[in-house]
């Protein structure tokens, strides 16, 4: 090869197929040995774009100071310090870094969390070395490689075409040009813009559809994309709903308190007459105990958790926010083949004009015979079939293998590795037929062909839905040679096939002459010939089916959206439970709709046939229209619209194309319709669990604030010093309430209904619930100082038994807040450890900060006498059982409504 600035330097496009070859030392069919790709890589490295340049870790750090609630923290800060109480402005400073800190560090994980995923989704290309077609990493692709393309692959690196199929590229990420290009492979002028240089495939750029082939001419940075510096980001969006909704809460609370502190401090100081100093000092501490500070790292925490949890149910969510919206999908629409359905197929009948024959035999083992009446089936009295297994192997891209457990495999679409299968088991012999064009299969079309070289003409095989191939057909061919088209027999054969299940595929041929060398769709309009069709059975997934009936119970409705016969359809409906098994809708009837009976037709039906892309696209929008969340499923290149149009769109991460990854907010990594029943019951708990949390963590400030204005205005001790109230919020913010993130999912969260999405984060229950702990642990808590100052005990005792009452009363409530209605004991209460180690480790602080001397002297507490435990311990417990008896009474009063 020559050298790399050379090679920059080449205007691949320009010149001829085979100089590009010599110059890159390459060969047209064998591409490179994996001898060479390796040196190749190692001396000019990997095929990978730079990274995005990521803002400095400093700025970011600093970016979690810039938030309402920090300001009114380091106001205190400064106000603290023109007083002299110095200790207050190190501890509030101290409590600001460490929430940016945690800010920080959570920001990271999250980051982290998007990252690992980001790796799950990298991408791979094909390529042929040593003559054999192999997949990698799209990184470890080297100049002078020859990479195959499909439709809906993501370009890996440019390219110069040498083979193009009707190949179609979406240029647009480079260009600007929405409009597909399609692609040839002669060469064009030296001085042809990037939009028109035909030959040339670029990376990042789509293929829309059809097939080629090219040889890698520049890699990562020296790409044209590479050269103008745009990444494609494959994870986006950190924040959610949720998130918003808590931060604009924040943002509600922090000018609610200021307007609170000030009324106090006016109230305080024309009415009471406290001192200034005194008084600013108990405002602030007002300020800081109503700020919830530790709420948005813990939310973005249990967000990533999430996310790491669906990961490893092998759900792969792109979006942040989908972890949410997952939890409120009312309908799923899922495709057949692959996701509902194994996508192990086995041809189990053949069909001719003559004769019905069954083949045995399961999987992709060529182990098995084709039997006419229960004997095994000559083929040379049977030339009919001879031709039709020929057509099938003919017109496929699949091929067979045998890993080194001896177990068969297909390369390629499972439906056309059956039909290999099918004439290997034959003794049909069609191994070296030359290919000349082939038209690929398109869920759109629903057929592919390949035309071939014969003796004295050239033939073009079709294969395809059997429905399509009937409108087409012209004749059919029988043992007495071609005779007249029965359309009602194949209609009859077609339905009673398809009734059993069975996918049912047809295959045709025409014949064209010798000079034919290109193939396209007009050439198929006429003169075909019908030969038969194959019936192939895909059996069920197990899982899926109990997913099916686990949604149904959570009150999601599950829609089949395939392109299959309607018969075979309701057939696999009807084993699985998907409807009635007996209604279902098809593409043609959908047609027909206004978009207005589209709304109510896809209510009504949960089985949709014979569907093409755009009608998925046509569902999403009617369901949305009803404000149904939806999420759809989707592999194609085609799909991409009506995943992106879906609330969740979900790529298929085996089956799917880069395309449709790329369009959706979630990708399965095992393509199994039971991984999204999974994703959201995981979607359901993390949003329980956010709620939980928010649940538990405010009353903490509804009681402090309660306490400290109700201490103002009665004109009692200041039951707690500003830095104190920055302890109880740190220590209960940041370590007990961790513990809901672990919380397990509650068995009744998958028996009721989805979620509406408007309803509001603080529902009326919430805000009811809320100010009832605050109350009930603000006003219990000061009751309990005013009784202790009564019975003589000192000012420093009060206070530090004050600051244990909150916290270990917090400990109780937490226990509380493990489910929001039901009692504490009802679901597994050892479930969750996390729970029991942060209350060890609280209470550890919390002696930490009562017998240490030196957190004595910075938090202004004593060491407690033994038997002054007593009062938080009983008063915790007895929170806990008011709060209990509350949700029993509110759990009955619900019951009767
Ligand atoms: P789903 O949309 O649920 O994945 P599907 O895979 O059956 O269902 P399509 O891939 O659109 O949907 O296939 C529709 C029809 O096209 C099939 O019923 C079959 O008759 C035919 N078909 C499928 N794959 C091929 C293929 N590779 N070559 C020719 N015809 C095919």
């Amino acid at each position: 090869m020559t050298n790399k600035k050379e090679q920059q330097d080449v205007l691949w496009h320009s010149i001829d197929i085979s100089e590009g070859l010599t110059k890159l030392t390459t060969n047209a069919t064998k591409g490179l040995s994996e001898q060479e790709a390796d040196d190749r890589l190692s001396r000019y490295g990997e095929n990978v774009l730079p990274e995005k340049k990521k803002e400095s870790k400093l700025l970011r750090f600093f970016k979690h100071f810039n938030d309402i609630l920090i300001y009114i923290l380091l106001i205190a800060a400064v106000v603290t310090a023109v007083l002299g109480h110095w200790v207050d402005t190190i501890v509030i400073i101290i409590v600001a870094v460490v929430n940016a800190c945690i800010g920080f560090f959570q920001e990271n994980k999250a980051e982290k969390a998007l990252e690992d995923i980001k790796k799950m989704l990298s991408h791979t290309a094909q390529v042929i070395r040593d003559g054999k077609r192999i997949e990698i990493s799209a990184s470890h692709l080297a100049i002078g490689d020859l990479a195959m393309l499909h439709p809906g692959d993501k370009i890996p690196a440019d390219l110069r075409l040498i083979k193009s199929d009707n190949l179609r590229i979406e240029e647009s990420a480079l260009t600007g040009e929405s409009v597909p290009s399609q692609k040839t492979v002669h060469p064009v002028p030296a001085d042809t813009p990037l939009g028109d240089r035909s030959n040339m495939a670029f990376s990042t750029t789509t293929v829309s559809a059809g097939t080629g082939l090219g040889i890698v001419v520049a890699t990562g940075q020296d790409t044209e994309i590479g050269k103008i510096n745009r990444m494609m980001s494959d994870v986006k969006l950190i924040t959610t709903p949720l998130l918003r909704q808590t931060a604009n809460f924040g943002k509600s609370v922090s000018f609610v308190i200021i307007a609170i502190a000030v009324l106090v401090f006016i109230f305080g100081h024309f009415y009471r007459h406290y001192d200034t100093g005194e008084l600013l000092m108990s405002v602030i501490g007002l300020a800081i105990a109503a700020i919830p500070e530790g709420l948005p790292a813990i939310l973005s925490i249990i967000l990533a958790i999430g996310v790491q949890n669906m990961a490893k149910r092998k759900a792969i969510v792109r979006t942040l926010p989908s972890v949410e919206t997952l939890g409120s999908v009312a309908v799923i629409c899922s495709d057949k083949t692959g996701t509902l359905t194994k996508n192990e197929m086995t041809v189990k009948t053949l069909v001719t004009a003559n004769s019905l024959f069954d083949v045995t035999g399961t999987g992709y083992s060529p182990a098995g015979e084709i039997l006419k009446d229960g004997t095994k089936a000559d083929l040379i009295s049977e030339p009919v079939l001879d031709t039709l297994i020929g057509g099938f192997y003919i017109c496929n891209e699949a091929s067979l293998g045998k890993d080194d457990d001896d177990n068969w495999y297909i390369k390629g679409d499972p439906t056309e590795g059956a039909l290999i299968t099918l004439y290997e088991k034959s003794p049909v012999d069609h191994h070296e037929t030359d290919r000349i064009a082939t038209i690929p299969f398109d869920s759109e079309y629903k057929y592919m062909a390949t035309l071939v070289e014969a003796d004295n003409e050239n033939i073009i095989y079709i294969k395809g839905a059997p429905d399509r191939l009937l409108s087409m057909a012209e004749k059919q061919y029988t043992i007495e040679g071609e005779s007249l088209f029965d359309k009602k027999y194949w209609e009859s054969k077609i339905t009673s096939l398809a009734a059993n299940g069975q996918r049912v595929i047809g295959g045709a041929y025409k014949k064209v002459s010798k000079d034919k060398k290109d193939l396209h769709h007009e050439d198929l309009y006429e003169g075909i010939t019908f030969l038969g069709l194959a019936g192939i059975i895909d059996p069920p997934r197990e899982e899926a089916i109990a997913a099916i009936k686990q949604c149904k119970e959570a009150g999601i409705t599950v829609k089949m959206i395939t392109g299959d016969h309607i018969e075979t359809a309701k057939s696999i409906g009807r084993e699985m439970g998907i409807g009635d098994g007996m209604k279902a809708l098809e593409g043609k009837d959908i047609e027909l709709m206004s978009d207005e009976e589209l709304e109510s037709a896809a209510l009504e039906y949960n089985i949709f046939a014979r569907t093409s892309p755009e009608h998925k696209l046509r569902l999403v929008k009617a369901l949305q229209a009803r404000n149904i969340i939806c999420a759809m499923t989707g592999d194609g290149v085609n799909d991409a619209p009506a995943l992106k149009k879906a609330d969740v769109g979900i790529a298929m991460g085996i089956k799917g194309t880069e395309v449709t990854k790329d369009a959706a907010e979630m990708v399965l990594a095992d393509d199994n319709f039971s991984t999204i029943a999974a994703a959201v019951e995981e979607g359901r708990r993390v949003y329980d669990n956010l709620k939980k949390t928010i649940l538990f963590i405010l009353p903490t400030n509804g009681a402090e604030s309660f306490l400290i204005i109700a201490s103002i205005l009665f004109g009692t001790l200041m039951p707690l010093t500003p830095i104190q109230i920055l302890w109880v919020n740190m220590v209960t913010s940041v370590t007990i309430s961790l513990a809901l993130a672990f919380e397990k999912l509650e068995p009744e969260t998958m028996k009721r209904p989805p979620r509406s999405p408007k309803t509001p984060l603080l529902d009326g229950y919430f805000i009811w619930r809320i100010l009832f702990v605050s109350i009930l642990i603000g006003g219990g808590t000061l009751l309990l100082n005013l009784y202790l100052l009564n019975k003589g005990v000192s000012e420093e005792i009060v206070k530090t038994v004050t600051i244990q009452t909150i916290v270990i009363t917090q400990m109780f409530h937490l226990f509380n807040s493990r489910s929001i209605r039901k009692s504490a004991f009802s679901g597994d209460f050892f479930g969750n450890k996390a729970v029991f180690v942060v209350s060890g480790l609280l209470i550890l602080l919390q002696l930490s900060i009562t017998y240490i001397p030196f957190m004595n002297n910075v938090f202004g507490t004593v060491m407690l006498p033994l038997h002054f435990w007593l009062y938080p311990f009983l008063f915790g417990l007895g929170i806990f059982i008011i709060v209990e008896i509350e949700k029993l009474v509110m759990r009955k009063i619900s019951n009767r409504l």
